[in-house]
């Protein structure tokens, strides 16, 4: 058997586990991330040299000024310190999460659902506070030199943002820290439907969560508890604007989904780094980039092909495979075509 197979089995595997008895899904667990640590170790042997091939044909890419589009997830920003969703000894991902991670739940009880789940497992100090790392600094840089690079991001925690990259050029289709949406999506109000401006399109900033905490609790201190926040338009509870389990990413303006599907029916290439490509922006993203025979690249610690063919590998960790790119594009864009002018083109994007 490949070694690449691997890493599909062990999802299916975990997935059938966790059915099981709490306890000894745990232990095997524990076995089974081992595997997978030293499957990596291996893998990492072997892919030197396609890395260097992938990596250069990318950079020749972003050099000519093609469009292309990163679409990024948690393997980013593992080394910010933010915990990955899926796969690791220490994922957030769990059945508690899954079911107390949607819009049904919320409107059962907001305080509760603000106090005892999302400030518990989402909005916490250690990642509002997570500082970027390196790979978001080369995507960001990488940008800047090339005008026609787009970011698409399933990460919330910001650090895209944090690192500069232009506002404009990013969307974050799940969501993000700091900004909340109303949960009113249709009421009647005055024998007329009411549909708050806040739960479809407009989006509320709160910049510290500290201003609604209940006496002596704090974000810093770690156990804040909050009063639930009131939407401006009809006082009924925010939510974070982030995407719930059983929301459509077309619910809300505010996930940028309509942009982003418009990036990813022009891109030349399309970038995936440290996603496990498990989602549905990730399913969109390959079924539009291969209908448009796009290049599809993906920067991970393991190869899976499972999912796709003509997915071209570049493993390791991101911050250093991403920096690895940023310097190959400055050494591409230091040529000149045949004419002896730079090789830059210019796409006009919607
Ligand atoms: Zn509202």
């Amino acid at each position: 058997m490949r070694i690449r197979q691997y890493p599909s089995l062990i999802r299916q595997l975990m997935k059938d586990m966790s059915q099981l008895n709490q306890k000894i899904w745990s232990d095997y667990k524990i076995n089974i991330i081992q595997i997978q640590e030293e499957i990596f170790a291996i893998s990492q042997m072997s892919s030197t040299f396609t890395n260097k091939e992938n990596l250069l044909a990318l950079a020749k890419l972003l050099a000519s000024g093609e469009p292309v589009v990163f679409l990024t997830g948690a393997g980013l920003s593992v080394s910010s310190g933010i915990t990955p969703y899926r796969y690791t000894s220490q994922a957030i991902w769990s059945n508690f999460v899954v079911e107390q991670g949607t819009r049904k739940t919320f409107k059962k009880d907001p305080e509760a659902w603000w106090n005892d789940f999302w400030l518990r497992t989402h909005e916490k100090q250690e990642f509002i506070s997570a500082k970027p790392n390196p790979g978001h600094f080369a995507i960001t840089h990488i940008s800047k030199r090339c005008p026609n690079v787009r970011v698409v991001t399933q990460n919330i925690d910001t650090l895209h943002t944090k690192a500069c990259l232009d506002p404009t050029r990013i969307v974050e289709v799940h969501g993000s820290l700091g900004k909340y949406k109303c949960v009113n999506q249709q009421l009647w109000k005055n024998n007329r439907l009411f549909v708050c401006p806040y739960s479809t399109h407009r989006v509320v900033l709160i910049p510290d969560l500290n201003q609604y905490a209940l006496p002596n609790t704090s974000l810093e201190q770690g156990n804040l508890r909050v009063r639930v926040p009131r939407c401006p338009g009809c006082l009924d509870p925010l939510m974070p604007l982030t995407l719930l389990f059983d929301e459509k990413y077309q619910s809300h303006d505010g996930f940028g989904y309509a942009r982003a599907e418009r990036w990813f029916a022009k891109a030349k290439a399309i970038v995936f780094v440290g996603t496990s490509l498990s989602v549905n922006v990730t399913s969109e993203a390959i079924n539009v980039g291969e209908k448009n025979g796009a290049e599809l690249f993906n920067f991970n610690i393991m190869e899976d092909d499972t999912k796709m063919r003509g997915m071209r590998w570049i493993l390791g960790k991101a911050e250093e495979t991403l920096m690895e790119l940023e310097k190959a594009v400055a050494q591409e864009m230091t040529k000149t075509g045949p004419d002896g002018k730079p090789r830059m083109r210019m796409c006009a994007w919607k």
